[in-house]
């Protein structure tokens, strides 16, 4: 069940402007201002303490709504590799500890796959969205991408995992595909596009104007 909220902006809970952009992309037909955390002096920093995607999505919307008084859009993110048992999940920005780059996370995960044969290599990234308003209504959109850990990295695009992440539809790994392509199949696009549904039952909006993922 949602709520009209009246408002006509929305804090999407990140510092970084690209990923602010890419929200815009999916949400341009609502009636909405989009904010990030930089502009508006908050310089809170949430910890991701859940052992959930959701459940750090809703820490964050809950956290940053309550400080900012506006309608907040969170996320969460990351890989779960199924003959790991879900690792690194939660931990997928902290897999290989402080101080790592992206590098040191894949050539850890597949250090840990040596020896996996292909059809046991299956992962997804999983993406939950949360919206929060400021008296505490909150609601989860959640996406995933299903792929399997290639036995070596290949290509230069994207962030994270791309590099070893293959994507069996395409047959190349995220990174060897555009940002235009990945923005339309991934984890976080299925996501936000959920959400966004939700969003307009809360704010009003043409439904048939928001953006559609492309299969
Ligand atoms: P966050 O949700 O931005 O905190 O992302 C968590 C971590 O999951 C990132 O630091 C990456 O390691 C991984 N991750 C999330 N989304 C992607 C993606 O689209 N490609 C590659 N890695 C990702």
């Amino acid at each position: 069940m949602t709520h009209r909220v009246p408002t006509d902006r929305l804090l999407v809970a990140t510092h970084n402007p690209g990923k602010v952009r890419e929200y815009w992309e999916i949400l341009a037909a609502l009636p909405l201002e989009l904010t990030y955390l930089d502009p508006e002096g908050i310089t809170l920093e949430v910890e991701e303490t859940a052992d959930t995607f959701a459940g750090n999505a809703v820490l964050k919307a809950t956290t940053y709504a309550r400080l900012s008084g506006l309608l907040t859009w969170a996320d969460d993110s990351g890989l779960e590799v199924d003959a790991l048992g879900g690792v690194p999940g939660v931990f997928s920005a902290r897999y290989a500890g402080p101080g790592a780059g992206d590098a040191d996370r894949y050539r850890k995960l597949l250090d840990a796959l040596a020896g996996v044969p292909w059809e046991r290599r299956t992962a997804r990234f999983r993406c939950v969205v949360a919206l929060a308003t400021p008296a505490g209504e909150v609601h989860t959109a959640e996406g995933a991408c299903e792929g399997i850990i290639a036995f070596g990295p290949a290509g230069d695009n994207g962030f994270g995992y791309d590099p070893v992440f293959y994507f069996p539809e395409r047959g190349l790994t995220m990174a060897q595909l555009s940002a235009e392509v990945k923005n339309q199949i991934s984890h976080r696009a299925r996501a936000a596009l959920a959400a966004a549904q939700i969003l307009r039952e809360m704010v009003g909006g043409p439904m048939n104007t928001i953006n559609t993922i492309r299969e």
